[in-house]
């Protein structure tokens, strides 16, 4: 694992994206504002027509708000940062991400390689909107074998998450790639997980990373955003025009709030990650506990691959309980720390009781029978989270 770049990464978020000086006066405020706008406003026609080309020649230049001016501007190059890409493209939501990072590369009659451990809505995508567009998806377990004999003619793209949102599976990701590459398919990766920080698919050999802003990025739980990142320039004119006919657009107020959020991704994450690490240590401990996923625990089955290539860990665990169903809902609803909800990221605890259809299409769940908890450890103290599990448990087993 290299240090180095995740603290150098530490240095640059806090240098990325600042307001430029004025140049009379040369003043600025650090943060850049968030600048507001539906139509862009231009002095001449010759500057028009210069924005205009520009555009025109794949390049990012402000026409028309929905591309978004500096404060997104600002966003992007925090991203480029984070996932060490070229050109990021910022979309509404995490999800938007995903649709964009597969449908800019495929067209009818084409084929998909999904790995199994990726975020249970891309299904929906698959069965409702890809179908009808005439694009096949395949679902296979994230190994090179697996998906190598799952490619066909007529495949275009290897979509991937590493790890796992789930049950924190790591993939072999610079393996799964030389298949990308050998077969000449597209390599997207959803990074939510390591959202450039903990884990960077770019470095690997990742073409394009998918990141749901909404997490770590923004931080605070209180936005909706994902980007699209790329490093590769032979794949831009595909996303500009993808990005460009979905009409996506990003408020500038949510941008701000990502920015705002992001200068303090490196201590949040090092923090979720330290309290996942040591509430996992300490679930290790129960007799009712039978298999922890977190790649950072030495016990996880993906711990050598983790060490390999990732460059942190984040807040995310998730266990099996063996208890009868009813009695890990009630642990669930005993917690007083975690809040129930879906999602991750923020600054709060989570739990969500998992439900087994959307676990049983992984296959690295094998058809367990145990109840599945998976819990996002935020920035609370770590003994009071240690305590507040410990209470439940015992709540949940007294009945
Ligand atoms: C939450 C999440 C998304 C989707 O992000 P939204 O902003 O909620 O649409 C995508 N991938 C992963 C791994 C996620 O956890």
């Amino acid at each position: 694992m290299s240090s180095s770049r995740s603290s150098q990464l530490d240095t640059l978020l806090q240098h990325t994206g600042l307001a430029e000086f004025d140049p009379q006066t040369g003043a600025a405020p650090v943060a850049i504002p968030s600048m507001r706008t539906s139509t862009v406003r231009f002095k001449s026609l010759a500057h028009l027509d210069r924005a205009h080309q520009a555009l025109m020649a794949g390049k990012r230049s402000p026409v028309y708000g929905r591309g978004g001016m500096d404060t997104h501007a600002a966003l992007e190059q925090v991203f480029c940062e984070l996932e060490n890409g070229e050109r990021t493209y910022l979309v509404p939501s995490g999800m938007a991400a995903i649709v964009l990072g597969i449908s800019a590369f495929v067209q009818h009659g084409d084929h998909v390689v999904v790995t199994d451990s990726a975020y249970a809505p891309v299904r929906a995508y698959d069965s409702g909107l890809a179908k009808r567009m005439g694009v096949e998806i395949s679902y296979v377990a994230p190994d090179v074998e697996s998906v190598k004999a799952a490619i066909k003619p007529n495949t275009k793209v290897l979509y991937m998450e590493s790890p796992g949102s789930l049950l924190m599976e790591m993939l072999d990701t610079p393996a799964l790639v030389q298949v990308a590459r050998d077969h000449g398919l597209v390599s997207v990766m959803d990074n939510t997980w390591g959202s450039g920080y903990a884990y960077r698919p770019l470095d690997l050999g990742v073409q394009v990373s998918v990141v749901a802003g909404t997490k770590y990025v923004a931080g605070h739980s209180d936005l909706l955003l994902g980007a699209v990142v790329t490093n590769d320039a032979a794949l831009i004119p595909a996303l500009n025009e993808v990005h460009y006919a979905m009409g996506y657009s990003v408020s500038a107020d949510d941008v701000w709030l990502a920015l705002r959020g992001v200068r303090t991704l490196p201590i949040r994450m090092r923090e979720c990650a330290a309290n996942a690490l040591q509430l996992s240590e300490f679930l290790a401990t129960l007799p009712q506990v039978k298999r922890i996923f977190h790649p950072a625990l030495s016990s996880d089955p993906g711990h050598a691959l983790w060490k390999r290539d990732a460059l942190g860990s984040n807040g995310m665990l998730a266990f099996t309980l063996d208890v009868p169903a009813e009695t890990a809902r009630r642990f669930v609803d005993k917690l007083n720390l975690f809040g129930i909800g879906f999602s991750w990221g923020g600054f709060e605890s989570l739990v969500q009781y998992v439900d087994h259809s959307t676990v049983a299409p992984h296959s690295y769940w094998n058809n367990d029978t145990l109840s599945l908890i998976r819990m996002h450890t935020g920035l609370e103290n770590i003994e009071d989270l240690i305590a507040d599990v410990k209470q439940a448990l015992s709540a949940a087993l007294a009945g």
